[in-house]
């Protein structure tokens, strides 16, 4: 019953977010973190975002940015985007969904490094370096949504003039994000370096940025937010293609390993966010190979029968049954059917099989767990959760979970804690203060419980820029 609210607003986000608080009932006050969790578009899923790293850590660490701690957030937002502030790099779910190669969005990520190694938008960064992830995507993003508001989908075209009616907020903002020409050209070459230093073709950057230029100079009406922050004059772009061409990797292409990755990303991201038919017309070049089995199996598991979901899911799992992503497909769709028993095995076989170490994958065994609702399967749960969010620590939906399995084997005073976390984490900081204060009415001074709290309740917000 629950599942079909993972992708009920179209705003919402997660790939697995929202189920929780059906399953919950209790004393939790689920409805305010949901209501939270669906005004944030931040996408949590293990395989895109382990796909996405995998993309990224070479090309960091040829930046020198390895050791930097950058952290990588995807973003519900059918717009073309990347973007980076403070330490984390943001890629909208569209810019994953538009390249249609792994050297596409690789390139782009490569560009991104690019400004963080050159130390652009200093300003911006100083603002943010200390706000939650979930705050800054609220602040930031308005931006980059009422931008691709207007450009709204991947081919649609936006009315004429729509992409310049933006307000006054919205023009600061955008001079905030926007990067200077020399900080381009800068990024640019870096991006070069970066993806020769890897073995790897410069193509699908220049493919990227081809299109954004010929988009704008054909309409002029459709914009991606990303266009309007990155300038991208003719010459620049015949400059990075005279660099590019002259690498010896330029014609490499990615290996059918890494593309049928990337193909199953799409098709996930294509069903979650533009439902079965999009995905279908995106996949007909695949001609009915896995990534277009996956779409199928994961809208059947969305719309359709669970039992119908489940021999799909088993079918995929004939081709690669060590595919980590698809014993979770299989989890949910056992979630879906009220088989919590049969989901929390299919997640365990998830985590064992999942190479590295999401903090998603616990906490969807968790959730299975808490299903259960038997006293061992909720302590089994709160392990779970806990070692999930111990990979994890902002996961603001584990700690929905490990409040609700402390709810329900009566300790209130660690599911208060819990709540008071998860809304710290969203960034929702009054709220976070509250549960913070009503947990350590039950908890001893000094204690370790007691002491986060005080931490939550003293924490200074950051100053919204
Ligand atoms: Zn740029």
């Amino acid at each position: 019953m629950a599942a079909s609210r993972i992708i009920s607003a179209t705003m919402s986000t997660t790939i697995r977010t929202m189920v929780a608080a059906a399953i919950a009932g209790g004393l939790i006050v689920a409805q305010a973190a949901q209501a939270l969790a669906q005004s944030v578009p931040i996408v949590r899923d293990a395989e895109i975002e382990a796909l996405v790293r995998d993309y990224a850590r070479p090309i960091l660490r040829a930046a020198g940015l390895s050791k930097s701690g950058i952290d990588i957030i995807l973003v519900n937002d059918p717009g073309f985007n990347a973007f980076v502030a403070g330490r984390r790099m943001f890629i909208n779910t569209g810019a994953l969904l538009q390249s249609e190669t792994p050297n596409e969005i690789i390139g782009v990520i490569a560009h991104e490094a690019g400004h963080i190694a050159g130390g652009h938008q200093e300003r911006l960064r100083q603002q943010i370096a200390r706000a939650q992830t979930m705050a800054i995507v609220a602040g930031l993003l308005g931006a980059g949504a009422a931008v691709a508001g207007v450009a709204s989908g991947s081919r649609e075209m936006a009315a004429a003039g729509g992409g310049m009616a933006i307000g006054g907020g919205e023009a600061a903002r955008r001079s905030l994000l926007g990067y200077q020409r020399s900080e381009e050209a800068t990024a640019d070459r870096s991006a070069i370096t970066y993806l020769e230093a890897t073995g790897q073709s410069a193509k699908g950057m220049l493919k990227t940025f081809e299109r954004f230029q010929s988009a704008l100079s054909l309409s002029g009406a459709r914009v991606d937010p990303y266009q309007v922050s990155h300038p991208m004059p003719r010459d620049r772009i015949a400059n990075l293609e005279e660099l590019a061409r002259k690498s010896p990797n330029f014609d490499k292409t990615d290996s059918a390993t890494l593309q049928l990755r990337h193909d199953l990303m799409r098709a996930k991201i294509a069903v979650y966010t533009q439902g079965q038919g999009t995905a279908a017309r995106l996949l007909r070049k695949a001609k009915g190979g896995l990534p277009a089995q996956y779409a199928d199996a994961i809208g059947t598991y969305l719309n359709g029968s669970p039992k119908a979901a489940l021999a799909k899911v088993d079918a995929l799992l004939k081709a690669q049954p060590k595919n980590p992503y698809f014993h979770e497909l299989r989890g949910d769709v056992l979630m879906k059917a009220n088989k919590p028993d049969l989901a929390a095995e299919a997640y365990q076989r998830a985590v064992k099989l999942d190479p590295v170490k999401s903090g998603i994958l616990p906490i969807a065994l968790g959730q299975a767990l808490i299903a259960k609702g038997d006293p061992k399967s909720l302590e089994r749960a709160v392990a779970q959760v806990q070692l999930g969010l111990d990979r994890d620590r902002e996961n603001a939906t584990g700690y929905r979970y490990l409040a609700q399995a402390y709810g329900q084997l009566g300790d209130i005073a660690a599911a208060e804690l819990a709540t008071a976390e998860g809304h710290f984490y969203s960034g929702n900081y009054k709220d976070a203060r509250i549960f913070a204060a009503r947990a350590q009415q039950r908890l001893k001074p000094g204690a370790p419980g007691w002491v986060r709290a005080q931490d939550i309740i003293n924490y200074k917000a950051p100053k919204k820029g």
